[in-house]
């Protein structure tokens, strides 16, 4: 069945006004100021009157078999469901294991990609662990890479975090070494997804291992940096010098009030200091838990990141942090698909996969996601929903 997209004011992320766009089989098909489709051919006309299309949200980091359990087992989080995705415009989600690798497994995040795809988004994920010697599946981050389809990375990888396993530089250059010989054989990005805690070293050991090897700075794709402003400010030393930086969307107030600067804030603070938008993305954090802690340090609840702030953080930028549209729209599609190897995704183009947000152009809210040709949200409600839902 084919779809033709009527009165849509595209951004691709850049703006590219009105067009017409046809959908066949998954993919854009034609795009065109006016497009017409002869009654003898079968399909389906969605008039969208003006909705802003845009690429469909990639979300890098996304905890989709759960993460937390850091304060005891009831304390891990739960999976992540379709809807909690497609809610916020995100139709490209990549998974990570997070603290525990123990009683979480790559295997189990494998299936629950394949699970996410067959109920109509697309999911991809990292082999590997926060913990070093990474876990993988077939013993070897490489192996992992080119054998098994839904890797695409490794990671996330903790560093200046006490939880941890404090990786050598040596160790993190033989790690990314690993991952980009998989990401050649493969056909795939072989990034390596680096999780920074709140540690002083910040991002010296990537520097480092940067500046004593032949990895190129890219390799390396580091995340939570506006976890405080001392971190804010050596990732923008290392955009500046190359590298991707990754801001995560998922805050509480706590995390705000401790020093957490606001993703849309840093993504504003990265702009005007001249770092362009292909070193800049955000990500959610999603089902990553979010402890929230008494004045003595006594853990006292319990929240959950969800995946819908990254389009939340978008919009806050737009919105609040005067971030041009198509500069904001760059840093959640175009960027992460670039970094992350997935040539079909982030953008709106005529060959690539069909996944949208057609947004109001005054509210800039959500009022239909598409993917890989498929219609998930209708008036800003989930259409689809996932087995368990
Ligand atoms: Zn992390």
């Amino acid at each position: 069945m084919l779809t033709l997209l009527k009165n849509a004011k595209v951004y691709a992320p850049e703006p590219l006004g009105k067009h017409d766009l046809l959908i066949a089989g998954g993919k854009l098909l034609a795009m065109e100021s006016e497009l017409t489709l002869s009654g003898s051919i079968p399909h389906r006309t969605v008039d969208l009157n003006g909705l802003i299309v845009a690429p469909g949200l990639v979300d890098s980091l996304v905890h989709i078999t759960g993460g937390g359990g850091e304060g005891g087992f009831a304390t891990r989080t739960p999976e992540m469901t379709l809807t909690q995705a497609t809610r916020g415009g995100v139709t490209t989600v990549v998974g990570a294991l997070g603290t525990d690798a123990t009683t979480r497994s790559l295997a189990d995040l494998v299936a629950k990609a394949r699970a996410l795809e067959e109920e109509g988004i697309s999911a991809y994920c990292h082999t590997g662990s926060y913990q070093y010697p990474v876990r993988t599946i077939t013993g070897s981050v490489t192996d992992d890479i080119v054998l098994i389809d839904k890797f695409i990375g490794v990671g996330e990888v903790a560093i200046s975090d006490h939880r941890g396993s404090h990786p050598s530089v040596a160790e993190l250059i033989r790690l990314a070494s690993e991952a980009r010989v998989g990401g050649m054989l493969a056909g795939k990005g072989g990034v390596v997804s680096i999780h920074v805690g709140d540690g002083g070293d910040q991002l010296d050991p990537l520097l480092e291992a940067v500046a004593t090897s032949e990895i190129p700075i890219r390799q390396f794709y580091p995340t939570h940096i506006n976890r405080n402003p001392g971190l804010l400010n050596s990732g923008f030393r290392f955009a500046e010098a190359g590298g991707v930086i990754d801001f995560t969307t998922s805050h509480n107030q706590q995390i705000i009030d401790d020093g957490e600067v606001l993703a849309a804030e840093a993504l504003a603070l990265a702009i005007n200091r001249g770092i362009s938008v292909n070193n800049l993305t955000m990500s959610s954090d999603g089902n990553a838990s979010l402890p929230i802690f008494s004045r003595d340090g006594e853990l006292i609840g319990l929240e959950v990141g969800r995946v819908d702030s990254l389009f939340s953080a978008l919009r806050q930028a737009i919105k609040d942090f005067d971030v041009p549209i198509e500069q904001a729209l760059t840093a959640v599609t175009a960027t992460p698909a670039k970094v992350l190897g997935l040539a079909q995704k982030g953008r709106v183009q005529v060959g690539k996969d069909a996944d949208f947000i057609c947004v109001d152009p005054a509210s800039f809210a959500i009022e239909q996601v598409w993917a890989k040709g498929k219609q998930l949200v209708v008036n800003g409600e989930p259409a689809c929903k996932g087995m368990f839902e």
